[in-house]
């Protein structure tokens, strides 16, 4: 069984945390240290039994206390070498031990947990998704996707749970405050999913069996949680699916932890 919960999660910073209950995997840190592991003893557990913590990009919303988790508790941090170039500086300084290398597209194992990347259209140096697999089970996560390509759906496919982006939506994104560049970068092709994106992604998925979906990543000025839902939710109910009867459906918020669910 595979619990996994949204410890904080927004383009203000992200850390997911998914344990077979042997190993204990945070996926991002991208808020400080000290919130990273107030949050995890609210949950249970404790930032000192940590395996690895796994950096999808070196965006700050993603890396922020990645080096003092480390330092702390002596634990490693797994990233693609772009991302290490990148990120290095940031994060101080990890000792070689810590330090560990995967390659985009390969299989390795943490413990009872195999764990399988794949790339996702991003403005990083070599952005990455997440899945895990612990014998028939398998959770995904993938946040800041610029756009959903087939590779992309094929690597979402086949999980029971997913976290999905769900960012902006894209008429608040218009007329929001952004200046325009920014608002083109974030609909460009390497920005962020829309919610209205998000919505077929997940009608998609749940038409093929996936039954638990978490929105993350949600942008605090061109979105908001409700609205999220509710785009999801008519997209899903669009093909005769309903929330919380046929699968489960749940906002991870930016400064809440989330429920603890079990797969
Ligand atoms: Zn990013
Ligand atoms: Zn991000």
């Amino acid at each position: 069984m595979i619990k996994f919960c949204s410890l904080f999660s927004g383009s203000s910073g992200n850390a997911l945390y998914i344990s077979s209950g042997k190993t204990n995997i945070l996926i991002d840190a991208g808020v400080s240290a000290k919130r990273i592991i107030q949050a995890l003893e609210s949950i249970g557990e404790n930032a000192s039994e940590l395996s690895a913590v796994l950096v999808s990009h070196e965006h700050t919303d993603h890396t922020r206390g990645a080096g003092i988790i480390s330092r702390k508790f002596d634990i490693p941090i797994y990233a693609n070498e772009n991302t290490w170039m990148c990120m290095e500086k940031q994060l101080g300084n990890i000792g070689i031990n810590n330090r560990r290398c995967f390659n985009t597209g390969t299989e390795f194992e943490l413990g009872d947990i195999s764990i399988k990347t794949f790339p996702i259209p991003h403005d990083a140096s070599e952005p990455v998704g997440f899945n895990f697999f612990l014998k028939n089970t398998k959770v995904t996560t993938a946040t800041d996707i610029g756009h959903i390509t087939k590779s992309l759906l094929e690597s979402l496919y086949g999980s029971q749970l997913i976290l999905l982006e769900a960012n902006h939506d894209i008429e608040m994104l218009k007329v929001g405050p952004y200046p325009w560049n920014l608002k083109r970068r974030i609909l460009g092709d390497s920005g962020h999913l829309s919610n209205e994106m998000a919505g077929k992604v997940v009608a998609y998925l749940a038409e093929n069996g996936t039954s638990k979906f978490f929105l993350g990543h949600l942008s605090r000025e061109n979105n908001f949680p409700e609205l999220a839902y509710q785009t999801v939710l008519n997209a899903l109910a669009e093909k005769n699916i309903c929330a919380g009867r046929d699968v489960m459906l749940s906002v991870a918020l930016r400064d809440r932890t989330s429920d603890v669910v079990e797969v």
